[in-house]
């Protein structure tokens, strides 16, 4: 199931991923397109705008050639005038036809071929017209000739011809405009297009990842603390096992050498407990160690307290604060509570129920001591309560004097 929810989110991701990857390419595509259109309109819109101007300067130097008396610089009018009739007419051959070192794309709109080749403007048998008038009359002059073409020239250049030139531009200059409107409502489209997408992509793929995310995470600390509950607890009767013991017992110590407070450790051995297993059987054997776990586990939880299987059938508990008088009450209790169990134990040698035998060890500890005086001192009266005759409590206290309760 959650394999197939991974696989589901991670479809959704990765289609919403693709979605930006395109709309971010259309949106690059479309920025590369304005700016190679702003180039474009920017040449079209100059070389026509250049067009106006230089019929306006072969009309200038047409009236210069036809009214100077000067021939030296009636032949520079002259030249002047050719080369200017030649660039109106490459210039005219461009726009119409494209050329690629002056950026002009050549591919023109109906309403501008309208301008160049139909009524009322017929721009570009004007400009044919107008350019071999001025080519004529720089061939011909001086002779009679010449105020024919110029007044041609001087109307055309005047009125039809800068009208048309006018309308071209116009023309030119609105069809760009109306071209970068619409690439910009387009680039607009683009970014609420991606922006949706993001924000559906927030909703239907982040939040849920999230939210699993987090779900895991808090799984995955549940099942650590599980993991420590359990690596903490004995296996078989479920009391803290021998290592939470050993990490409280360092703790308690520790506390107990700042707080200059007495700690007690008390040791506890099931009697004959091999003549009980040998007599009722390993599985019973284990039920009884259950029983005997539960019932020592009840008898010390003090804060500062700990019961906990040592190993086998022996059990340690500390008790944190707790001077000799305290650990050996606890420590009789428990004696008492096992004994009232009343566990048939036909194996014993000393009671036909099951006992227990209990070693208190009671410390201050001092920097000088290392913490496993206090576990010796209680394995020590614990001994002593085995071979003094078993089912009992016996104490040392940090003097090393036993004594008997
Ligand atoms: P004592 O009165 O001197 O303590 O005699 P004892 O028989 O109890 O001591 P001994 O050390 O000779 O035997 C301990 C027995 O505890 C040995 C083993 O069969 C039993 N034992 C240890 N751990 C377990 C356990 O997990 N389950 C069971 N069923 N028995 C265990
Ligand atoms: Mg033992
Ligand atoms: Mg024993």
């Amino acid at each position: 199931m959650r394999e197939v929810v991974n696989m589901y989110l991670t479809r959704r991701y990765l289609i919403a991923l693709g979605f930006i990857a395109f709309l971010s390419c259309s949106a690059f595509i479309v920025t590369r397109n304005l700016i190679s259109i702003q180039e474009t309109n920017a040449a079209v819109i100059n070389i026509s705008g250049r067009q106006r101007m230089l019929s306006q300067k072969a009309v200038l130097l047409s009236c210069e050639l036809v009214h100077s008396t000067n021939t030296a610089s009636q032949q520079e009018t002259q030249v002047q005038l050719l080369e200017t009739a030649n660039l109106i007419e490459k210039s005219h051959d461009s726009l119409i036809n494209g050329n690629t070192a002056m950026n002009l794309p050549g591919s023109t709109s109906p309403e501008i071929r309208s301008i160049y080749f139909s009524e009322p403007y017929l721009l570009d048998q004007r400009v044919k017209n107008f350019t071999k008038a001025l080519r004529a009359l720089a061939k011909v002059h001086p002779s009679p000739g010449s105020e024919q073409h110029l007044q041609y020239i001087l109307n055309e250049g005047k009125t039809n011809l800068l009208t048309a030139f006018d309308t071209a531009v116009s023309q030119y200059q609105k069809e760009s405009e109306e071209e970068i409107a619409e690439l910009k409502k387009v680039e607009t489209a683009i970014v609420v297009l991606t922006l949706m997408v993001l924000v559906i992509e927030g909703l239907f793929v982040f939040r849920p990842m999230v939210k699993r995310i987090w779900s895991d995470r808090q799984e995955l600390s549940d099942a650590n603390e599980r993991l420590l509950r359990i690596s903490s607890l004995d296996g078989l009767t479920g009391i803290p096992n021998r290592r939470s013991f050993d990490e409280f017992f360092q703790r308690e110590w520790h506390r107990a050498l700042r707080s200059n407070k007495p700690l007690s450790v008390i040791m506890a051995d099931i009697d004959f407990f091999k003549a009980y297993n040998d007599t009722y059987g390993h599985q019973q054997g284990d039920g009884c160690l259950k029983q005997i776990a539960a019932v020592l586990n009840e008898c010390a939880n003090r804060p500062g307290d700990l019961v906990a299987r040592y190993g086998g059938e022996e059990f340690v508990a500390v008790l944190g604060d707790t001077d000799i008088n305290g650990a050996v009450k606890v420590a009789e209790r428990m004696r008492s509570e096992v004994e009232l169990l009343k566990i048939i134990h036909q194996g014993s040698k000393i009671s036909g129920f099951v006992t227990i035998s209990l070693g208190v060890g009671v410390i201050t500890p001092t920097k000088d001591l290392l913490p496993e005086a206090l576990i010796s001192m209680a394995d020590q009266a614990l001994y002593q309560a085995k071979n003094e005759g078993r089912n009992r409590v016996k104490s040392i206290k940090t003097d090393n004097k036993e004594e008997e309760f």
